[in-house]
């Protein structure tokens, strides 16, 4: 989950991460009060939204009275910066800035590590930074199990050649980054500009912050953060039932029991719907491992109850989960439903248990269920039964 700035903001401040005061809100005539309760001297209305280069897409205003910010934050509110609607603005003090940093912590993949970044030539695009002048980025792998230090991070900021007099800021800053990372167990954090102000202290004036979902069960306060906004009651529906979904824009529904094995079927599907007009995956949706008919059901019922889907693959290879399991959960959702609502679906099953799955399914003798061997047979006769709907 990606945070916006304010949310970041509150991980700043619980990590004493050197930031400004600022207050957020959602009405132009708040602009005035929260200008002036930031007391006198100018402030930025900041838009929020999750995505990078506010200030180039006017996302980022200096108002130097409360008049102005209430006019500033009145225009962004209304506006959609690169297609995201803005929801909320940030009021932040207004600095002098005498230099502007870069730093990040992230998680490397490819070297199983975290990789700290710094840059004496922050605020603009990293991106264009790192292209152009790679040499002005410099980058520290942090060994996971060592983890980051006083050292590391004196070293790395060194290397960045930050002015000598804020070297120190800068180091502790990065420490309490990581002290959040670790602590929040997020993937990203990112902070651009980490500000100088003439009065040479440093600062954090934007903030990027992405946390892992896969720990979300260990920072139940994380949950404050999640978009109120109204989520596509498909994916509530499947997530409510416990399933990783995703919805995706083809009209071939697909599901299987394990990601890797999902994804295969997307690109097999993908590849055999090219023959078939070009009908493509309408989502991802993984059972999971060990799954019982009731999951099962709670699958296809989401799959089958979106409209776009035309014909519905479920490939599951057995291993934990059981193809009888399966099978009873094919029979159980369409006796819920009443049917398929004319939407075909082909069952391929192989491993643990497969014999009594395909019994069952034999049994029930539902008409819109057709078996296939093989996960190529079954993508073929799928794309060709979604062409032809
Ligand atoms: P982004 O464009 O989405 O990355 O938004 P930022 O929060 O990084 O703001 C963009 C730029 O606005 C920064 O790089 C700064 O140059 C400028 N800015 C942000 N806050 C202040 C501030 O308090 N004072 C001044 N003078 N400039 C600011
Ligand atoms: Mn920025």
């Amino acid at each position: 989950m990606d945070l916006y700035e304010y949310q970041a903001r509150t991980l700043y401040l619980k990590y004493a991460v050197p930031t400004i005061d600022a207050l957020v809100i959602t009405h132009a005539e708040e602009a005035f009060d929260a200008a002036l309760a930031l007391g006198p001297g100018p402030v930025v209305v900041k838009a929020q939204v999750k995505v990078g280069g506010r200030g180039k897409a006017g996302g980022v205003r200096l108002a130097r009275s409360p008049e102005e910010a209430r006019t500033a934050a009145a225009e962004i509110l209304g506006s959609s910066i690169k297609g995201h609607p803005v929801r909320q603005v940030l009021v932040a003090q207004g600095v002098d800035i005498a230099a502007e940093y870069y730093v990040s912590l992230l998680i490397d993949r490819s070297n199983r590590a975290y990789l700290a970044l710094a840059s004496s030539e922050g605020g603009v695009d990293i991106e264009t930074l790192a292209a152009e002048r790679p040499e002005a980025l410099i980058r520290a792998p942090i060994d996971p199990l060592q983890g980051f230090d006083e050292a590391a991070a004196n070293a790395l900021v060194a290397a960045a050649q930050v002015d000598s007099d804020v070297a120190g800021q800068v180091a502790q800053t990065l420490l309490r980054l990581w002290e959040l990372m670790r602590g929040e167990d997020a993937m990203l954090v990112e902070v651009n500009p980490l500000a100088v102000t003439s009065g040479r202290q440093v600062l954090a004036l934007d903030g990027k912050i992405t946390l892992d979902d896969a720990a979300a069960f260990r920072h139940p306060d994380h949950r404050e953060f999640a978009d109120a906004e109204p989520t596509d009651p498909l994916e509530a529906k499947a997530k409510a039932a416990g399933l990783g979904y995703v919805k995706l824009d083809g009209q071939i529904g697909i599901i299987g029991n394990g990601a890797g094995l999902v994804m295969s079927t997307l690109d097999v599907v993908a590849a055999a719907g090219e023959g078939h007009g070009g009908v493509k995956p309408a989502n991802f949706l993984d059972i999971g491992g060990g799954a019982s008919a009731e999951v099962m059901a709670a699958g296809l019922e989401v799959v089958l109850t979106d409209e776009r889907v035309r014909a519905v693959l479920v490939n599951v290879f057995g291993g934990i989960t059981a193809c009888d399991e399966v099978a009873r959960g094919i029979v159980a959702a369409l006796a819920a439903l009443g049917g398929s609502g004319g939407k075909q679906i082909v069952v391929r099953l192989a491993g643990n248990s497969v014999d009594a799955g395909r019994a069952i399914l034999a049994e029930a003798n539902l008409a819109p269920v057709h078996m296939a061997e093989t996960m190529e047979q079954a993508a073929e006769l799928v794309a060709s039964l979604a062409a032809a709907n």
